[in-house]
């Protein structure tokens, strides 16, 4: 097959043809959560885009290293150097190890991505376990002149990069600017520029997570964990590096000036970067009332959410839309794509009670095709899922007896449905038919109890008790009231 995938590179603001460095082997590398609190929306969008690129990398055969790192020093999130310690605020609040904190985010995390049905990276390196190569890079960046010491912690030293390199190259921010505008909001303190970002942090005395270094007893700056193990897996030079959106600046802008401060050139060869999602409009934020974690939207305990929404329709939802867009989550917006969703599997489900003909009114071959032409176009599943949406209605066409198709087309119809749906999408069946299975399951008791009732009214306790018995038997519980009986299955 004609490998022409074409990527948009956020550094070169145009779609590329996709050629690894050395092929067959494809290095990938994305941003992976802080680990302080449950896994939120925010998290769902780029651990789902990465996740159609990795299983589309993989299908198209090649051989992807990928790292995805967990992000648990308990730096600062919002770059402003002198932030609280996430981490070690909770750890203190809940009286734990900082790494209990870590290390009970991370499983919530993992058992969140999984029910997404996103895959596995091939490495999830912890900041915490790589000080060692996070100082060597602070070493090399000072060796070269580009950062400077000051009162234990080292600085990266923007004004001097820039004199040689380009600061701002990914971001299109100019440093004249980034300077005439940090300047007012920021004292000096300790850096020789607002602009300049912290390397190593000199802890404080009350600071829990610390380590030693050449400057003082402290933690690495957030910026530096990403451009170590970035370095240690995947090279000097690798493919893909992603994240999301709101990562550009100052994150990556700082892991470039990083790489090329250290070693002379970038480490990325493709940047690739998800939109934002919002929330009925609004951006999502613990002050808008909107933060809705996925916990919260899989049993649709949030109070903006009219109902629980599974992970497969969050899943399809946000396939719904390219990457690269805005995405709004609302609950019609939600209702609708749980019912696409489930037209989807129908279709699935259709095919195998199809019986083929001895002629083909339908193209089936023609609809791979177009799938693999909008995958190819920069993970184009916006419009692989509309492509499947025509072949859905190919297959009801077909059941209600108005075209046909030959046995051979038929197979390739169900292998491009396969494929499309599960293998590359993601997709699965959801838990919405085990819930269905249950409801099921529930009006069968409520069947044999109603009978009981009935033999009960006729004073055919032979029945009634067989009935009682055996329920009690498989394990549930009856309880007869005044108003008819309840019960209840006990595990
Ligand atoms: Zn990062």
């Amino acid at each position: 097959m004609e490998k022409r995938l074409t990527l948009y590179n956020t550094l070169s603001h145009r779609k590329e043809l996709f050629e690894p460095l050395n092929p067959p082997f494809v290095g990938l590398y994305v941003c992976g959560p802080t680990v302080y609190g449950d896994a939120h929306l925010g998290h769902a969008r780029p651990a789902i885009t990465f996740d159609l690129l990795f299983r589309y990398l993989k299908y198209l055969g090649y051989k992807v290293r990928y790292v995805r790192n967990i992000t648990d020093v308990g730096h600062l999130t919002d770059d402003s150097d002198d932030g609280e310690d996430k981490i070690e605020k909770k750890a203190k609040l809940d009286r734990l190890e900082p790494m209990e904190v870590v290390q009970f985010y991370t499983n919530r995390y993992h058992h969140n991505m999984e029910q997404l049905n996103t895959l596995p990276p091939s490495i999830e390196p912890h900041a915490s376990g790589h000080i060692i190569e996070q100082e060597e890079l602070v070493k090399k960046i000072l060796d070269n002149g580009f950062a400077y010491e000051s009162d234990g912690s080292v600085y990266f030293d923007v004004e001097a990069y820039n004199k040689k390199y380009s600061y701002g190259k990914l971001s299109g921010r100019r440093v004249e600017e980034l300077f005439a505008n940090t300047r007012q909001l920021d004292g000096q303190g300790e850096k020789r520029n607002p602009s300049d970002f912290a390397l190593w942090k000199k802890a404080t005395p009350e600071h829990i997570m610390r380590w030693p270094s050449p400057w003082s007893d402290g933690f690495p700056g957030w910026h530096a964990e990403c451009t170590a193990m970035g370095k240690k897996y995947l090279g000097e030079n690798f493919d893909i590096h992603g994240g999301g959106m709101d990562l550009i600046f100052p994150h990556h802008e700082c892991e470039i000036a990083q790489s090329v401060a250290s070693q002379g050139h970038d480490m990325v060869h493709y940047w690739m970067h998800n939109n934002m999602l919002t929330v009925n409009g609004q951006k999502m934020g613990k002050s808008y009332g909107n933060f809705i974690t996925l916990e919260e939207l899989f049993t649709g305990t949030h109070p903006m959410l009219e109902q629980a929404y599974s992970p497969m329709t969050i899943r399809f939802f946000t396939l719904q839309a390219h990457y690269r867009s805005t995405v709004d989550f609302s609950n019609e917006a939600l209702q609708a794509a749980e019912k696409g969703l489930a037209r989807l599997m129908d279709a699935v489900h259709g095919l195998d009670k199809i019986t083929p003909a001895a002629t083909s009114t339908v193209d089936a071959k023609a609809l791979r095709a177009k799938c693999y032409e909008a995958m190819n176009d920069d993970l184009n599943s916006p419009i692989v899922i509309a492509h499947l949406f025509e072949g859905a209605k190919m297959v009801n066409n077909i059941l209600a007896g108005n075209d046909t198709i030959t046995a051979e087309d038929l197979k390739e119809l169900k292998e491009t449905f396969h494929l499309f749906c599960f293998d590359i999408l993601g997709l699965k069946e959801d838990n919405a038919s085990n819930a269905e299975r249950e409801a099921a399951f529930g009006k069968v008791v409520d069947m044999l109890l109603e009978e009981r009732m009935k033999a009960k009214a006729n004073k055919d306790w032979a029945t009634s008790d067989k009935i009682r018995n055996e329920l009690t038997a498989l394990g549930f519980e009856i309880k007869d009231g005044k108003d008819g009986c309840e019960w209840k299955l006990n595990k």
